[in-house]
């Protein structure tokens, strides 16, 4: 198969990219090298069956013309990170609904056969429903969760109009090796392995007793390449471990240099836990690396992080400045 990558050369983009070439698929990996990096996919680089193309999904026009005879699209692309979609909202905007609009639309055009979305579980916000189910009252807590929202919805509709099979996949914390270090605060385990780098201590947001739903990245790479080729289509579907992990168990397996508490942040969920039953019935995907796994082997890779920005809790007061005062009104 002929497939695009949209932002494969980021985080979880690189790692779909190698496995998909291993599994013997033709990949055009398009990204602007915003926030992905080129490093991440410089082994793919004089692969016969990779081709790197540098541009934004804001320019259509590109799109369509990196998108003709291609089977798949697999949709990326996008702003992450809390903090500045707060504030510069039209940029998320922009990029997470009007890019992943262009992305469906070029599917259109070319008459391309399926799209795979990016999408993300920050859409359930503050949830009482554990497992969380696809099903369950969404409540986006801030641009970021709404305009990946919208993205997904964008695409869906257009798949059942306009008959192009989408699959939506519903992400939970993925963590693993060439985690973004994009200067931006956010992802834990990059604060984290930053300042476990400089020796300094972890900021631990809250008690740490929070969980969250870590999925390992590797894992995750396996659940798109099943979007891409499973029967069903026009679904959402959860990419979770329905196992979640304490702030305090990441600190203990990191061994680190201490921990710092800093305050908990409003539209912060206590517990993330997705129900997974539904990625294993459509996609036969569930999660096989084990917390403590996944963590290993982003150590065994922590050189990785040794220019990402190590973040300071006056630091981090700063920046959640904006958060703390918009969303706090909230609660
Ligand atoms: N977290 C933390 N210290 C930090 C950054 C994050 O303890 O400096 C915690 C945060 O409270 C949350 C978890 O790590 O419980 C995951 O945070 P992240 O921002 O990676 O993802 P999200 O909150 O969007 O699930």
């Amino acid at each position: 198969m002929k497939v695009l990558v949209t932002g494969g050369a980021g985080f979880i983009g690189s790692h779909l990219c190698s496995e998909l070439i291993n599994c013997g698929d033709e990949v055009i990996c398009y990204d602007n090298l915003e926030d992905g990096q080129i490093q991440n996919i410089q082994h793919l680089i004089n692969n016969e069956k990779f081709k790197f193309i540098e541009e934004t999904i804001l320019n259509f026009e590109a799109l369509l013309e990196s998108s003709v005879d291609v089977d798949v699209i697999y949709h990326l692309a996008g702003k992450a990170d809390i903090v500045p979609s707060v504030n510069n909202p039209k940029l998320y905007f922009d990029v997470n609904v009007t890019g992943s609009f262009n992305v469906i639309e070029a599917a259109r055009a070319n008459n391309i056969k399926r799209v795979v979305y990016a999408a993300s579980s920050s859409c359930y916000g503050l949830v009482d429903e554990y497992p969380t189910t696809e099903t369950c009252a969404l409540s986006p807590e801030y641009p970021y969760a709404q305009t990946k929202l919208m993205g997904e919805s964008c695409l869906l509709h257009w798949g059942k109009v306009y008959g192009i099979e989408v699959n939506s996949l519903r992400l939970f914390n993925v963590y693993g090796p060439r985690s973004r270090t994009n200067g931006a605060y956010g992802s834990v385990m990059g604060v984290f392995l930053a300042q476990k780098l400089a020796s300094k201590k972890f900021t631990v947001v809250g008690s740490g007793e929070q969980v969250r739903d870590f999925v390992y990245v590797g894992d995750v790479a396996k659940a798109f390449m099943k979007a891409g080729k499973c029967k069903k289509f026009g679904e959402i579907i959860n990419i979770a471990t329905n196992n979640p992990q304490s702030i305090n168990h990441l600190v203990s397996l990191l061994d680190g240099y201490g921990v710092e508490f800093i305050p908990k942040r409003p539209g912060e969920p206590d517990r993330t836990q997705g129900d997974s039953t539904k990625a294993k019935e459509i996609l036969g995907w569930s999660a096989e690396t084990t917390f403590e796994e996944g963590v290993q082997l982003i150590l065994n890779d922590i050189d990785y992080w040794k220019d990402a920005r190590v973040w300071s809790s006056s630091e981090i007061k700063k920046e959640t400045e904006s958060w703390f005062k918009l969303l706090g009104k909230n609660e």
